[in-house]
């Protein structure tokens, strides 16, 4: 089973939209047709900065994909400061990533609320990337891939195959994020290998052989073609290099 390759930059917190309207212009001066056959690039920039991204994506027909950062669990309604679904989808977004550890840290959302939020940006055909992986400690104790494959049942509980399929799973070691410490290849693999089985075992083999598992933390052009070399890991969110397109595009490049 071919999966296409998918680099995803997680710009968090950073650029307005003046500031999003040039660094895509940057990468879309960078790629070639070549490098959009041999890989998916998607941005996720701040809300705010969305409708301009969607503007020059659509109005020089860019092959990048952008999506958003978050999604309320709700359609609509009084939910003051959120987002949702049906919102992004309007806005051209074909991704959202649910369940960062910044959201799971900073705003306490937890296996439920991320599984309503996977749920949510289904019902507008939008597709999750949902991050899952473990502390420090948990990581100390051995217990990464319990720990990650917990997280991985809470957020897909009642969600069927055929959703599952088209989903992005992004292992992404707490310890590792906007740290400078990537994890190694094989700590990647043992853990995205992990994954794939219990899709498989939640599912079935054809699901788990069509889900993209990335790896996110702390990755930069001169550790991706490692962690790229391994069966289960088929891409990268990428969260401060994605800021540099120099630097971003050269992953997208698996370092060359
Ligand atoms: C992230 O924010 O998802 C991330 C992986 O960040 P960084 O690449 O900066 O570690």
């Amino acid at each position: 089973m071919s999966r296409k390759p998918l680099i995803a930059g997680n710009w968090k917190m950073n650029k307005n939209h003046l500031e999003a309207i040039k660094l895509v212009q940057e990468l879309a001066f960078s790629f070639t047709d070549k490098d959009f056959d041999k890989v998916e690039v998607a941005v996720l920039p701040p809300f705010t900065d969305l409708r301009s991204v969607q503007t020059l994506v659509d109005g020089d027909k860019l092959r990048i994909v952008y999506g958003a950062q978050d999604l309320s669990a709700h359609d609509a309604g009084a939910y003051t400061g959120e987002i949702s679904g049906a919102q992004l989808a309007k806005l051209g977004c074909t991704f959202v990533t649910i369940g960062h550890s910044e959201r799971r840290q900073y705003h306490v959302e937890d296996d439920a609320l991320v599984n309503a939020k996977v749920k949510a940006a289904f019902r507008h055909e939008l597709t999750p990337i949902l991050c899952v992986g473990e502390g420090l400690p948990v990581r100390q104790a051995g217990d990464q891939v319990p720990h990650t494959i917990a997280q991985v049942d809470g957020a897909l509980a009642g969600v069927g195959a055929a959703q599952v399929k088209s989903i992005v799973i992004a292992y992404e070691p707490v310890w590792a994020i906007g740290t400078g410490e990537v994890a190694t290849p094989e700590d990647a693999q043992e853990v995205c290998g992990a994954i794939r089985t219990r899709l498989a075992g939640l599912y079935d083999r054809e699901v788990a052989d069509a889900v993209r598992i990335l790896y996110g933390g702390s990755v930069k052009s001169d550790n991706t073609a490692g962690i790229m070399a391994k069966p289960d890991v088929d891409g990268a969110l990428v969260g401060g290099a994605s800021l540099d397109p120099g630097e971003f595009v050269k992953i997208c490049r698996f370092g060359e």
